[in-house]
Parts: C-alpha cells; structure tokens; sequence
C-alpha cells in the first residue's frame, strides 16, 4: 500500500517571503526531517529553504514537490528553531529574515536567471526593452539579470523582461550553481602565540565560591543564568574556562560570546592553550566559505569549545551544556541593522530552552543585568578583589575648566602639514599633570595606554572667515579630517574627499581644523616624547585584516611604550607593563543625547581605567573631564559600581526608562524628507487612535512623537523616530505589531522596528 503523501512547510532564508507548503516526494519521505535543506521551485526559480514542519495534510488546494534534498542532516536543529520561532516573535521579524541571519551565507543555493539575447531581435519595447537589448548586445548576448538590475537601478527591469520575452526577443535560463564543497580542514587555524603549557593557578577563595556554585548547575544540567560581576583583574577569565572544563568533562560543549574577536586575542589563546584541537572559531572577518566551512565542524561535533562575537550565539553545538558571554555589557552584542537582535539577550533564551546555565561575565553589568539580580531571575555571584592582592588602580580626575584657563594664553597644539590650518591655543589636549607622569612613567620603562574616544585629525574643517562647516552631503553631520591620508571623510557612509583650505562658501583660504582626535594626539606626542615608541589603535590605523592582532601583539610584548586610541583599547587586555592609562576627553560620551549617555560612559571609563596595575606594579588612572563633579565621574573614582547603579536606576525609574520600563524604537526612512514625515505622521496619529480605543494600549503604552532622529540624514535618507514606551514587553509587542501592518514593504519610506533599542541616534 501506498504511503500517504506528506507536506512540508519550507522557510526560504530572506527578508520577504512566508513560509510555503511543498508536497514531499515519495523517495524523500523518509529522509526528510525539519531544519534540513531543500531545493524548492519558486515562481520561475530555484531556492534553497529550510524545513520547518513536516505535515501529514496540506491547507492548500495544491502543492509543488520539493526537488531535492541537500543535507543528510539538519543543519538546524529542533532547538535553533525553536528559538529562531522565538526570535521572529520577540523582534517582530519574519521567520526567513531570521533564518537568513542565523544561517552563513553559503548555505544558500539559489539559481541564477540569465537572459540570453535571440539571434536577430525584432526591434521592439518601450525605451527601457531597447537598453537592456543593447547591453547585451554589448555582452556577447548574455547577462546575468542581477547584472541588469544594477545597471538600470530604480527601473523595472522586471516588467521589461517579461515584455522582451513574450515579445520573442529574449530567453531567460534559470542555472542552479554548484554545490559548494564543505571543506573538511580548517582554512585558517587560529594563530597560537606560544605552546608553552599553561601554569595552573590555584584559585583564589572568591574564584572558588563562584565555580561551586556555577559547577552544580553544570553538574545538574539546568537552566540558571548567572551575574558575574568582577573587578578587572579579578580572574572571570579563569572561571570560565574552568567551567568549560567541567562542561566537558560532563560530555557537553560550550559556547564562549566575547564581544569581538580580533580585539583580544588573548583570550583566544588561553582558550586555545587550555583546550589544543577542540577550538572553533566564528566572527565577521571570516570569509563566507571560513564561516561555511567552520559551521560544519561545529555541526558535527568536531570541537567541544566555540568561541565567537555576536552572531556565534547561533553557532549549530550539539549537546550544548554552558553559555558564557563575557563583557556582557557592551554594545557590540546589539546587532544595528537588518535583525536587530541583542546577543546577549539570546543567548539567555538560547539557555532556558536547551535547560543550560548561563554566564554573564562583566566588571559593570548593564542596569538590565543587575536588576534582574535584585528581581531575583538571575543569580549575582561577586568578585570584590584582584588576583594576587593587586591593588584596583587609583583613578583621579582632572578639571579641564581650570587648564582650560591656564592654557589660553600659550599655545599647545602641535603644527600640522602646510595645507591644513590648525586652530591654535584651544582648548587642552593632555593637562600638564598627565604630561608629567607619562614623562614619569616612560623613563621607568613602564608602558602608558591614551584613550580619546574620536579617530581622525580634527573633527571638522570650519571657515574662520564666515563660519562655513563642511558637512556630509549625505549625512547630517560634519566630515573629520584626516591629515596623514589627507582627506576629509564621514564616519557614517564613509563619503571622502582631499583636504583643503579653500572655503567653498566664500572662497576664501580660511579653513581651519577644529577639534582633537587620536591621530593629533598621535602627532603631538611624537614632538613631546620623540624616543618614546608611539602606536595608534583605531579603525583607520588597523584596515587591514590581522592589522589589529599584530598591533595587539606588539603592545603585549612591550616593543610599544605608548599606545593612542579609541574605544578599540578599551576591551579585556591584559598587559603587566600597563601602569598609566589618561582618558583625555571623558566628557565626550557624556554629552550624547541618549538616556544611557552615563551608564556608558561609567563602563568604558571602568573598562580602561582596569587596563592599568594588571601586573606588580600599581597602577594609576588620569581622566579629563569638564564635569569632575558628575555622579558617574564620583562614583568612578571610587569603584564604587554598587553606587553608580543606585544613583542611574533612580533616573531611570523616574522616567520609566529600562530597566524599569521597556522601549520599543519605530524607525521611518526614506530618501524624500516630506514623504518620510508625513508616513511618520500618519503612522503615530494611527497608533494613536487604536491607543484611544484599547483600554489596554491606553493605560499601557506611552507613543512619544514622532521627531526626526538626532542624526536627521544617514546615507541620503531622512530618518524620523516614535519611541513606544511601556511598562511590560507583551503589550508593548502586540502594539508594535500593529505598526508593522500600516507601512507597506516599499522602497520609498521604510519601517525599521528595533525592539530594546540600543542606539536612538
Ligand atoms: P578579568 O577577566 O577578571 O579582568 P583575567 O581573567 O584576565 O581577569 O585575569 C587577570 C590575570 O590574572 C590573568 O593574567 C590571569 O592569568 C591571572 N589569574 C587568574 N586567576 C588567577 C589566580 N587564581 N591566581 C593568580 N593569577 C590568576
Ligand atoms: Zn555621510
């Protein structure tokens, strides 16, 4: 007897599509199974997608069959979908955009269409149909249409297509290409700096309190998330590596989240040191087929360690038994654009449904993290002290309101190349304190870290003469100057042009740089200390790939005794020759108009200042501030996090903001300004009006504008923001879903829902 045909829903990985419903053809039947992948028909063309659910009835009059099957396993497992159908619910996203996020890009084996040119053409269309015929006249008869797409962008090059070929003047193939290999060898094997075999401490009393606790969880294999709030220095790297042990020796794996990769490669090292061979590795400076080629180590069990950046929190560990996420604090978890997922947050939920702990590593826990401590949903577990008895650095401030006055009447900063006018006796750059104790501290052979939160030369060129700023013709903010590649750029769409000094507005030569960033510094320091070995970190002096580790290594080694950067330098290093580290303009973070302004601002100060006194010496922290007397400045100086946290959840519960209420981000952008407001307009009075009639919505939701965004235009798009604010997330959901319905997926003006917003710039 024949078996009954089965259906299977299929999920195609991309922004705009549904699930589908496909019949399985007998031969499959009994080797399909859901998170495999299948080739499916589509319309004209064949995509890759992924099995959801297999179905015994099919809700439709009619099915295709599937025409292939590509895995003999899935590559998602059951409990990837089931936080994927998680995520696509929390984040109000589609279950493709997920898939397509969640999934490395080879996975996909899309066709190719092709329109291949007829011998003699009959000359016919419209304009368009009569471009694209000389086009590929021009290319032998043949392009692919992605090819054409993007060399008639804005025009339907669909519609003319299909006019071409009904018309008999075209043919379009549809070619499937090639199955990538998997590569079974790693391509690229982390670097391991020294094969020298670890020492093994002992651990100190506090590290142990914390592994038995952590340890039971392992032991049991329940879901716990943890806090782990140590002081710099204090050994969180340890306990997490300990763990791993035990993880491992319970035979399950673990998966390491640190928030970039090529900026410790440190603890890469120990990772790998700890555990030879049983390493993999996922970040964004993979190549495609790396990542491919990396998730089917992962895939088939081949490493019991995976160690990644934001988008690891994916990675495919069977017999997954631990999570860490260390720094768990930081931006960089919080995905900005397409899926803006937090990978933390994920990781969380990634936790409870495996029923693994989790560990959140961090010397400042976001306010979310600690409150949900004191709310009792996570387990706080503290490391008050160092290692060793090492002692935390000493942190001072310094007024820059009083060098300020000081410096006024001499002039400090430094020449710079004829062609760019440098604003002189402005405001100080390094206070004559700090210029003192680096002097110090590099004739003790001792190595100093500068940390200036802006790259480039000068922020700005302005007209001294009428006041003219030169501003990103796409972007609403100014373009920074960069002396040593003599351009001017903006740190948004990336628009370069050469300097000058050649006002465009009143064609005078009275451009003059305004403002300090790290290459100044660089420059001044140069003439200050001229024997000194002087190094740069940001993102214009590390393009290249493995530029930021050999730079990292270096540092490490002690062959540089000052290095200058951005927030790069912040990050977990952990050098014993550190035993300075001046934060130059600490304000800068501050001033942001942006409700976490001072919670950042408090961590990045804490995470640099805990560079310095890491090895027997101690260690001393300078920071420049215009606001000695802000809370976060105060509260700094006494690494005091406990008091920071009181001081911030007080405001934040004044105004509801999380983690005492929760936000929802309603993005609107498009490249016309008055379409872009009045969509935005139309979007709140409607908000506004379900509110008037949901007792629910109206008591719990607040909808705050609409107001154009703090930077009104990013890349040629003008940018209009509504905050939903509420108190709980389901509510706060179920409206915001409302919105997804009232903007058409169109290319004018488009809707960007940002759930737990990170970013309101
Ligand atoms: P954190 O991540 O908390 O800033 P690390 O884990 O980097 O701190 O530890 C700081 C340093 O202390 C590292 O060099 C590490 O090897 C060392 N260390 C960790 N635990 C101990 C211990 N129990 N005894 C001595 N040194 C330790
Ligand atoms: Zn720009």
């Amino acid at each position: 007897m024949d078996e009954p045909q089965k259906f299977a829903r299929v999920v195609i990985p991309s922004l705009l599509t549904q699930p589908l419903i496909y019949s399985i053809p007998a031969p499959l039947a009994d080797q399909i199974a859901p998170g495999m992948r299948v080739l499916i028909p589509l319309r004209k063309r064949t995509m890759t997608g992924v099995v959801w659910e297999i179905l015994s009835e099919n809700p439709l009059p009619q099915a295709k069959d599937i025409l292939s099957l590509l895995d003999d396993q899935p590559i998602v497992d059951a409990q990837l979908l089931k936080l994927s159908q998680w995520i696509s619910q929390y984040y109000l996203a589609s279950l493709g955009e997920v898939l397509a996020t969640l999934l490395p890009p080879n996975s996909r084996r899309d066709s190719k269409r092709t329109v291949v040119l007829k011998p003699n053409p009959p000359l016919v269309g419209d304009e368009l149909c009569q471009k694209v015929v000389a086009a590929l006249a021009q290319h032998k008869g043949k392009l692919g249409v992605k090819t054409l797409i993007r060399q008639f962008p804005g025009q339907s090059i669909d519609r003319a297509l299909i006019r071409l070929e009904s018309l008999g003047a075209v043919a379009i193939e549809d070619h499937l290409a090639k199955q990538r290999r998997r590569k079974t060898a790693l391509i690229n094997p982390p670097s391991i700096a020294a094969a020298d075999a670890e020492i093994r401490f002992d651990l100190t009393q506090e590290q142990a309190t914390v592994l038995q606790l952590i340890g039971k969880r392992i032991e049991l294999g329940h879901f716990e998330t943890f806090l782990l709030h140590g002081v710099t220095g204090s050994g969180k790297t340890e306990i997490y590596l300990r763990a791993i042990e035990q993880t491992m020796a319970s035979g399950r794996r673990s998966l390491v989240l640190i928030p970039e990769i090529s900026l410790t490669p440190q603890l890469l090292d120990r990772v790998n040191r700890r555990f030879p061979g049983k390493v993999g590795v996922l970040h964004s400076s993979l190549t495609a087929a790396e990542r491919w080629a990396q998730w089917w180590r992962i895939l088939r069990g081949d490493v019991d360690v995976v160690i990644g950046a934001r988008s690891a929190v994916f990675a495919p560990i069977p017999k997954l038994g631990l999570i860490v996420v260390d720094e768990e604090h930081d931006s960089s978890y919080k995905q900005e654009d397409g899926l803006r997922y937090n990978g933390r947050d994920v990781a969380v939920v990634r936790g409870k449904l495996l029923g693994c702990p989790v560990i959140l590593g961090s010397a400042t826990p976001a306010l979310e993290s600690y409150e949900n401590c004191r709310q009792g949903r996570y387990q706080l577990l503290e490391i008050s002290q160092r290692v060793e008895q090492r002692a935390l650095p000493q942190i001072e401030t310094i007024d820059l309101r009083t060098q300020f006055a000081k410096t006024l009447a001499s002039t400090n900063t430094p020449a710079a190349s004829q062609t760019v006018k440098v604003k002189r006796g402005e405001r100080p750059v390094m206070s004559d304190l700090f210029i003192d104790l680096l002097r110090e501290n590099l004739a003790a052979k001792h190595q100093t870290l500068i940390f200036l939160n802006r790259r480039g030369f000068a922020n700005f060129l302005q007209c001294t003469l009428c006041g003219h700023l030169w501003r990103c013709p796409y972007c609403s903010v100014t373009l920074t100057v960069h002396l040593r590649q003599k351009i001017i750029s903006c740190h948004h769409c990336d628009y370069r042009r050469p300097t000058t000094n050649l006002c465009p507005e009143c064609k005078n030569e009275s451009l003059t740089a305004v403002g300090v960033g790290t290459e100044q510094i660089e420059a001044a320091l140069h003439e200050l200390v001229p024997a000194a070995r002087i190094a740069r970190m940001d993102r214009d002096s590390t393009t290249q790939r493995g530029s930021q580790e050999a730079l990292i290594r270096r540092w490490e080694k002690g062959e540089i005794d000052i290095l200058v950067g951005t927030q790069m330098i912040t990050k977990g290093h952990d050098v014993a020759g550190v035993t300075l580290v001046g934060a130059l303009s600490a304000d800068l973070s501050l001033n942001l108009p942006d409700f976490r302004a001072a919670e950042r601002t408090f961590q990045l100060l804490s995470q640099v200042a805990g560079r310095s006194g890491r090895g027997d010496d101690p260690g001393r922290v300078i920071i420049q501030t215009y606001a000695p007397d802000h809370y976060v400045m105060q509260f700094l100086v006494n690494h005091d996090y406990k008091g920071f946290f009181d001081a911030e959840s007080e405001f934040r519960r004044m105004l509801n903001y999380p983690p005492y209420g929760r936000l929802i981000n309603l993005r609107l952008d498009g490249p016309k300004a008055a379409e872009v407001e009045s969509q935005a307009k139309a979007v709140a009075a409607e908000l506004r009006r379900l509110q008037s009639q949901s007792e629910k919505f109206r008591d719990q939701i607040e909808v705050l504008g609409p107001a154009p965004a703090p930077i009104e235009k990013l890349r040629n798009r003008f940018r209009w923001q509504l905050l939903l604010k509420g108190k709980q997330s389901s509510a706060l959901l179920d409206f915001a879903r409302q919105a997804r319905q009232l903007v058409p997926n169109a290319r004018n003006v488009r809707l960007h829902i940002d759930v737990d917003p990170y970013s309101m710039l």
